[in-house]
């Protein structure tokens, strides 16, 4: 049987801050849903990775959500009650969005892979199949954890679990919890679960906290540091590589109650916990990878983006448009993953794809 491929001109993959912003430039810019362009997010909803987020991530303890162009999160949600949920706030503000500006979001649709054939991409997916001539991929990093993989991992009988699998502190009472990793993830949970059971802090390296103010400038300088890397074809390196860990009061307290004492990284796992070199080992419950997340891009493999540096090669304004085929941008991908750069991005990766393709 021939495979049907439904033609567009632009497929936007993912629907979270990056792919939204993608949407609606494509349409200011007057391409039409449809024929124009379609949005396919593998969600059964609104709200991109922001519905997964754990429970105690609120509008106060979250770093800032940007407004996405056109309307203002503080139109539809109280932006002043601290204590709303993320994982509730902002896919009721994504969910509003999408129906306010009428977006051809489809979900849920997965994309497996996307190739290229006459000059085309096609999309094959676990639902309708596409093609486009270009490709606007806003798939972020939630879907795709990363999990270094220690000696005795299978042995482990108490339970492990990454950051994007946590819930809340409760389910972790009357047990041991070792954390791992050094990043804000990592500190923030950490003290969460500190304050309801036994916990041990490892990290691979010294912790890197730095006493001053995370402002807008030290953002700039961190953005511009990723964008020079993803320029010279190098992987995006984490944030916490570049910021550091500023000591906010949270973590003056937690220095302060002794709870941010770190054990060098364990060399490896047991059926009871872990060992290190020297022959000590700890018991533990539970060990709790905050070890962070990889870019989701899996389904591009087959064009062959990534060079030898393990990296992609990006050009364009924000350094969204990929340098060795400019019919394809990433946004949310390197120095626009944060709200605020993922809307950026939309703006500059349709205008340069419009551009490309003569729309
Ligand atoms: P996502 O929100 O992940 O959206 C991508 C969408 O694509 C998802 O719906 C996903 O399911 C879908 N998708 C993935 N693969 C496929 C596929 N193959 N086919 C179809 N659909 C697919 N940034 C801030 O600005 N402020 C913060 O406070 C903040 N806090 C954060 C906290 C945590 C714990 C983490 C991990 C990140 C945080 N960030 C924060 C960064 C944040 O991830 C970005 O700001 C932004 O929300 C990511 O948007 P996105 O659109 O790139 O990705």
């Amino acid at each position: 049987q021939p495979e049907i491929f439904y033609k567009v001109d632009i497929v936007v993959i993912g629907a979270g801050q990056a792919g939204l912003s993608a949407a609606y430039h494509l349409q200011k810019q007057g391409l039409k849903s449809g024929k124009g362009f379609v949005v396919l997010d593998d969600e059964f909803e609104s709200g991109g990775a922001w519905q997964h987020r754990w429970d105690s991530l609120t509008l106060s303890t979250v770093n800032g959500i940007n407004d996405l162009p056109g309307m203002h999160f503080s139109d539809v949600m109280q932006t002043e009650d601290l204590e709303l949920q993320a994982n509730i706030a902002v896919p009721k503000y994504y969910e509003y969005y999408e129906k306010k500006f009428n977006l051809p979001i489809i979900r849920p649709i997965r994309v497996i892979e996307v190739t290229e054939r006459k000059n085309r991409f096609l999309i094959r997916t676990n639902g309708i199949q596409f093609s486009a001539r270009g490709v606007i991929n806003a798939t972020g990093t939630w879907k795709t954890p990363h999990c270094p993989r220690y000696s005795g991992w299978e042995k482990f009988k108490g339970r492990q679990l990454h950051t994007g699998e946590y819930k809340n502190a409760e389910e972790f009472i009357g047990k041991h919890v070792i954390v791992v990793g050094g990043g804000i993830s990592a500190v923030q949970l950490l003290g969460e679960i500190s304050t309801v059971t036994e916990t041990t802090w490892v990290t691979r390296r010294q912790p890197d906290f730095r006493d001053y103010e995370f402002t807008p400038e030290l953002g700039r300088e961190a953005v511009a540091m990723v964008d020079k890397r993803v320029r010279e074809g190098l992987p995006p390196n984490s944030v916490v590589s570049v910021t550091g860990l500023p000591i906010t009061p949270a973590i003056k307290e937690m220095l302060d109650k002794g709870i941010l004492e770190r054990k060098p990284m364990f060399d490896e796992i047991i059926e009871t916990g872990v060992r290190w070199a020297d022959g000590t080992t700890l018991k533990a419950d539970v060990i709790f990878w905050n070890t962070g997340f990889r870019h989701s891009l899996d389904h591009l493999k087959s064009l062959k983006l990534t060079n030898e540096k393990g990296g992609i090669e990006m050009t364009g304004k924000l350094a969204t448009q990929v340098a060795k085929d400019p019919r394809i941008h990433l946004t949310g991908y390197g120095p626009s993953a944060s709200t605020i750069g993922a809307n950026r991005a939309g703006r500059a990766a349709v205008k340069e794809l419009m551009e490309v393709l003569k729309l």
